[in-house]
């Protein structure tokens, strides 16, 4: 029998930072007050469980606030109205009208225990419980295993914290240790291991030794767990202030082969002479950086693999190897890797993009206004500030002390420049059907060919986007043959990569990757 071990007169601690000014700052909700009330009003236990106690206890806000109860689903529907149900989990979601996100949800689970697992993901059946103790018990780590029933009192300041497998403990001693044994707990489901290391780097604890030994032993079994519910405890990694610190940990306990196994083939990769850092140390320090000035999600995302297919493209070795074309192996890589983790197509190719320019060229005194206009095309205007910041990770982790704040300023200063400029054949002056009305053409391959060609003038110099001129040059470009119209469309296009390829040339150049 586990001991009931209830601790009584859990204070509020009083908050420290700037905006609070010393005010009690965790206090519960009265929306998650209120649905325990109603609970308790209608004969049933309840308690606030899991994640929330274990952040309120941390003195941080809790992500989302969940309930546990003795109550059947079909009971607690029956208490709140306003409510959806999702059979998959058991659990009942209560709209409570409010605004802010943690809030306007609140979860209701009934207690439960899960039965045999025979797959190491999903339980072959989930079993409710009777008791509070049963639920706590299947529950992943200590302190994810703490219920808190409301506070009492005059002041409220008296909360009563169910506290079975010393969670408060190894809160204190930042240990993340799994209920009960771990390997059985990693067998039940292996998705635990990487919460393990996800909780240890968003929270800054360590994993308790024998914890750590299981999930060396059983690693492999993470392969069988969904690709959704590996990313979104990968995400919730790399948005932790020590996001490389988690790759990192995730490499030790040979759990990152499982996730991006391509990092691996950097490990202890050399470089060149222009580099103190082997490319897997490259890429770390680059995420540390990026983590440390809270950066979005891509900008992370595309520190982490800006350079990975830089051994796939290594020639050579010692001080003169080279990288061709890395960037572009790089950003292939990328969409694989961020397909396989079933990132949205829109996540995906934003930092393919990202890790694919990431090499642009931005020296003061050589880069032309075209060159940074075809740049923020290929880009994307609204990716430009991300650019930005995966170069400067770049940069400062290839442990170069510092950005250039000159030449970034000046370069900031032409997209700018150039963003009121057309970078796509739509910001054209005429469209495909005036063309068809000047020319009185047909809908066809024919029109699409002198947009490009037009395009093609005007991404050189702006200026000729005028109608008056486009009509004149349109009119000049019908009258020409087939196929050296044709030929035009493509070479305007050709010229892209003409240029693109001179830009790379130079780039070479300055930084010995040939
Ligand atoms: P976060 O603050 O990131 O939401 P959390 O602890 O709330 O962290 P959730 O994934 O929201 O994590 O899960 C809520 C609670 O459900 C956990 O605190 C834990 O008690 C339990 N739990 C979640 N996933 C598992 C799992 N795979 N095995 C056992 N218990 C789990
Ligand atoms: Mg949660």
């Amino acid at each position: 029998m586990v001991k009931l071990d209830i601790i009584f007169g859990f204070e509020p601690k009083v908050c420290r930072s700037e905006s609070c000014r010393g005010h009690k700052k965790m206090v519960i909700p009265k929306e998650v007050k209120s649905v325990i009330q109603s609970l308790q009003k209608a004969d049933f236990e309840a308690y606030i469980v899991g994640g929330c106690v274990r952040d309120f206890m941390l003195d941080q806000n809790p992500k989302d606030w969940d309930i546990t109860t003795n109550a059947k689903p079909d009971e607690i529907q029956k208490i709140f109205p306003k409510n959806f149900y999702t059979n998959e989990f058991l659990t009942v979601t209560v709209l409570t009208g409010n605004k802010k996100p943690e809030l306007a949800e609140i979860e209701i689970t009934t207690y439960r225990s899960e039965a045999k697992y025979s797959d190491k993901r999903h339980p072959d059946q989930v079993k409710y419980a009777e008791k509070l103790e049963d639920d706590l018990s299947r529950r992943d780590f200590t302190i994810n295993a703490m219920a808190m029933d409301l506070p009492r009192g005059k002041a409220g300041e008296n909360k009563k914290v169910i506290d079975l497998y010393d969670g408060k403990k190894d809160l204190e001693n930042k240990i993340i240790r799994t209920v009960g044994n771990p390997e059985e707990r990693f067998n039940e489901d292996a998705l635990r291991m990487l919460r393990a290391v996800r909780f240890a780097t968003t929270l800054d604890f360590k994993i308790e030794e024998k914890t750590k030994q299981a999930i060396l032993k059983n690693n492999i079994w993470l392969d069988a767990i969904s690709k959704e519910r590996i990313r979104d405890e990968f995400v919730k990694m790399i948005m932790a202030d020590n996001a490389a610190g988690g790759i990192e940990l995730m490499r030790e306990l040979n759990l990152l082969k499982y996730i991006i196994p391509e990092l691996l083939e950097n490990y202890g990769v050399k470089q060149n002479k222009h580099h103190i850092y082997d490319c897997y140390q490259h890429l770390i320090k680059s995420l540390e950086y990026s983590a440390k000035q809270k950066q979005n999600i891509y900008v992370r995302l595309a520190a982490l693999l800006h350079d990975i297919g830089k051994p796939r493209s290594k020639a050579g070795e010692g001080d003169d190897a080279t990288f061709y074309n890395h960037e572009m192996i790089s950003a292939k890589m990328t969409f694989q890797i961020m397909n396989n983790l079933k990132f949205s197509k829109k996540d995906v190719d934003k930092v393919v993009k990202l890790v694919r320019y990431h090499m642009f060229y931005y020296d003061v005194d050589e880069v032309g206004e075209s060159s940074v206009r075809r740049l923020v095309k290929n880009v994307g205007p609204e990716n430009m500030a991300d650019l930005l910041q995966v170069r400067i990770a770049d940069r400062i982790g290839s442990g170069v002390p510092k950005a250039e704040p000159y030449k970034l300023r000046h370069f900031k200063f032409l997209v700018e420049k150039v963003s009121k400029d057309p970078i796509s054949v739509k910001m054209l002056k005429i469209n495909g059907s005036d063309l068809m009305q000047i020319l009185a053409e047909k809908p066809g391959p024919k029109i699409g060919q002198i947009l490009d060609a037009l395009f093609g003038l005007v991404l050189e110099d702006p200026k000729k986007n005028n109608k008056k001129y486009l009509e004149t040059e349109a009119k000049k470009f019908a009258k020409l043959p087939e196929k050296y119209l044709k030929e035009l469309a493509e070479k305007s296009k050709e010229e892209k990569s003409e240029e693109q390829k001179k830009e790379d040339e130079v780039i070479k150049q300055k930084y010995w990757v040939k």
